[in-house]
């Protein structure tokens, strides 16, 4: 939390508070799960493979906190205009996440973890659209696709100020009206770029799909600096 205070200013509201229920260890089970309330990021751990964490367990942890914690900003300080719009959110606190926990653990593997993120928008997108995802209960795409477009973002970011997720995110999270829209993120997207291009990727995996999203999100990070090769048609970062 203070990691995001630095980066974007303090959270609106009282202090960030993390409330964690225990079910108890049931056996072969380690799983967590919560959500966030203002002011409050509501845990639930169950499952005795919580009670003694291997690193992967924490980092699952770390991950989760950093997750719902980023809410306090990208979700309260600004939220989403439509339901079909929550990739703003749920893809950027993903990024926040990774980002967050690369800085307070170098040995974070930040890679792998976002390469998830591109396989999933990836097989999400082929044929279908992200504002349609949660109708067929595929809300990961949301996540996914958010994070694959705020990499662009960032990558766009870095190439003009030298910057990152945060300093992209930080201006759009003053809003008057508490609300961040999705033409306000596409319009930044191409105020830091320049390349009004950029936008008309974003949108074809938005509002359509593609027959082959990899090569929309390819180009998305070709042409922000965001380092990756194809490996028989699959976006590897590197
Ligand atoms: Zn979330």
């Amino acid at each position: 939390m203070g990691y995001y205070a630095r980066r974007l200013g303090p959270a609106p509201g009282d202090a960030p508070t993390l409330m964690v229920s225990w079910t108890g260890p049931t056996r072969s089970l380690s799983s967590m799960g919560g959500s966030v309330l203002p002011g409050m990021i509501s845990m639930s751990f169950e499952g005795e493979g919580v009670l003694n964490p291997d690193r992967e367990a924490l980092d699952r942890a770390h991950w989760f906190i950093g997750h719902e914690g980023a809410h306090f900003w990208l979700g309260q300080a600004v939220r989403y205009e439509y339901a079909r719009d929550m990739w703003i959110t749920e893809g950027g606190a993903d990024l926040m996440a990774v980002r967050a926990l690369k800085t307070l653990n170098p040995a974070y593997d930040a890679r792998a973890e976002l390469q998830t993120e591109v396989d999933d928008c990836v097989r999400l997108t082929q044929g279908r659209s992200v504002v349609t995802a949660a109708d067929r209960g595929e809300h990961r795409a949301h996540y996914a696709c958010g994070a694959v477009f705020a990499m662009a973002a960032e990558g766009a970011q870095k190439a003009r100020t030298g910057g990152d997720w945060f300093d992209f995110i930080k201006p759009l999270l003053a809003q008057p009206d508490g609300v961040l829209t999705r033409e306000e993120w596409l319009s930044a997207l191409t105020g830091v770029s320049r390349d009004p291009s950029l936008r008309l990727g974003v949108e074809q995996l938005l509002d359509q799909g593609a027959a082959d999203p990899a090569a929309v999100v390819a180009r998305l990070f070709q042409r922000t600096g965001v380092a990756f090769r194809m490996d028989g048609g699959r976006v590897v970062l590197i």
